[in-house]
């Protein structure tokens, strides 16, 4: 195929079931593209589209002639459940697109896979069946998901593939996407793929994916090693607990090249049996608060220890948190910590009373006033402003490098022995350009407290190594600790939750 036209989209959404709805709103204020607009936005040097997009193109591009076919990219902050009627009227809008737009010779699918909707478990499954739908069975789909999702069978059936991110904190969108558009130059040539699909009863807290080391290193890296020739794809998809859907559970999947079939479906069998034999290395502990404070406050007295990093893994608004929780800061102050640098606390009320005052005022302010989901108590506090900013920051180290961030209207201020940085959007503290926007050099601190679950670690590892960092046990949203969550929807019984679950490999 000299040129082929191949159809962009993208819809994007890990959804916390116990979050507040997200809304239409949110989204087109995230990021909302619609046809040109897309290839003008990827074009720039730091767009606000996610990564896949300018991999996808850019792995077009170096490969030959094509026709970008660009329908609605749109991705949001992970929150709540989607608004139903901004699910509908994306997806339809969509639909009238691809059908304006021809005939298509392929399509391309972003997505992070762990949608939920107000009326709905599985979004996702109706976007893909949607270009599924409009194509007819002989158009070749490629889909791209992080590796948080939550993989139904309609999503499966729905597309030749479905391809996962292998990194967390994750670094391999752009790589991915273009695995997709490899992928899809191989089908539009006359490719054909069998599909294993094995869906484990394990719902692990997203503090156990990582990919660095563990369990679910060692299953993504043992689907890349043993990867036999003629197997195209090997997707491990850790999944997204909180999503609290039936679609919940350690997903592996396997895509052969005719002749492949048995391996590939071979490979699957070996991964889940792994998963399943090595189901206890995704239990969790956590440091509580108040061993986590008392090593704050050692730090702050003893200049010869390692400075230390605490992650608020249950407050991280990567996860659906909203970034105001109150435990930790609450508790440093108490304990009268010193040196201790905290953020981003997401306050647009606190935010936008310093742009009132003005750099080097003191001012009372109370955080988390309006106490958005229960989770944090409200904190008064005097704190003096150090630095204001309008919170459009280039990230520069791990997932938003490159990109273009925006934490709304932001400020730094100090409270006693305690710096900061309070923003108006949700995002999670996976950069440290975020403080250091405001001049804070992050080895000045003694104690850095980021309200990240893991994502941090691609952007402060030149900062602390493993060793310096601890996950605090704190209320929110995204708390690894499951049993604690009013699960409804799980299949149950379901690893680690349920202790007993039992499970009986395919008979090949
Ligand atoms: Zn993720």
């Amino acid at each position: 195929m000299s040129s082929p036209r191949i159809a962009l989209l993208g819809f994007m959404l890990e959804a916390n079931q116990f979050a507040p709805v997200t809304s239409g709103d949110d989204f087109r204020k995230s990021c909302y593209y619609v046809g040109q607009d897309i290839l003008t936005e990827a074009s720039k040097n730091a767009p606000r589209l996610p990564a896949e997009i300018n991999g996808f193109i850019r792995d077009m591009n170096a490969a030959g002639d094509w026709q970008p076919v660009p329908i609605v990219v749109t991705n949001v902050e992970p929150g709540g459940p989607a608004d139903a009627g901004f699910v509908a009227e994306t997806l339809e809008k969509m639909r009238r697109m691809l059908v304006e737009a021809g005939p298509l010779d392929a399509i391309y699918l972003c997505n992070h896979g762990a949608m939920t909707a107000t009326d709905s478990t599985d979004p996702d499954g109706a976007y893909y069946a949607m270009a599924r739908e409009v194509v007819g069975p002989n158009v070749p789909i490629v889909a791209t998901v992080d590796l948080h999702a939550n993989i139904s069978d309609r999503m499966v059936d729905s597309v030749e593939a479905i391809i996962s991110y292998r990194t967390n904190p994750h670094v391999d969108q752009a790589e991915r996407a273009a695995e997709a558009a490899q992928l899809i130059r191989w089908l539009l040539a006359g490719g054909k793929l069998s599909k294993t699909f094995i869906r484990m009863p394990i719902v692990a807290p997203s503090v156990r994916l990582l990919t660095a080391a563990g369990p679910y290193a060692d299953l993504i890296n043992r689907g890349q090693a043993e990867k036999p020739a003629g197997v195209r794809v090997v997707s491990v998809v850790g999944g997204f607990a909180w999503g609290d859907t039936p679609e919940n559970g350690l997903a592996i999947l396997t895509y052969g090249e005719p002749g492949a079939e048995t391996d590939a479906e071979a490979l699957a069998n070996k991964l889940a049996q792994q998963s399943w034999a090595e189901r206890e290395r995704f239990n969790v502990t956590l440091t509580s608060l108040g061993e986590a404070i008392a090593q704050a406050k050692a730090r702050g007295e003893d200049s010869a220890l390692p400075a230390l990093c605490i992650a608020d893994v249950a407050d991280n608004p990567g996860g659906g948190g909203r970034g105001n929780t109150t435990d930790v800061l609450e508790s440093l102050i108490a304990a009268e910590v010193q040196d201790a640098l905290l953020g981003l606390f997401v306050d647009p009320l606190v935010a936008s009373q310093c742009h009132s005052a003005g750099v080097g005022a003191s001012i009372d302010v109370t955080f988390n006033r309006d106490n958005a989901d229960g989770h944090g108590r409200a904190v008064p506090a005097k704190v003096e402003i150090l630095g204001l900013s309008d919170g459009q920051i280039v990230g520069r180290r791990g997932i938003v490098a490159g990109r273009t961030i925006d934490l709304g209207p932001s400020a730094c201020v100090r409270l006693n022995g305690i710096t900061i940085v309070v923003v108006s959007r949700r995002i999670q503290a996976a950069d440290p350009a975020f403080f250091e926007a405001f001049g804070l050099a992050i080895p000045a601190f003694r104690t850095v407290v980021l309200k990240s679950r893991g994502h941090f670690r691609a952007g402060f590892d030149i900062f602390f190594d493993n060793s310096q960092i601890i996950e605090v046990d704190a209320l929110g949203l995204t708390n690894p600790m499951l049993s604690r969550f009013p699960f409804a929807r799980l299949p149950r019984p379901v690893y680690p939750l349920d202790q007993n679950t039992t499970w009986t490999a395919p008979a090949s």
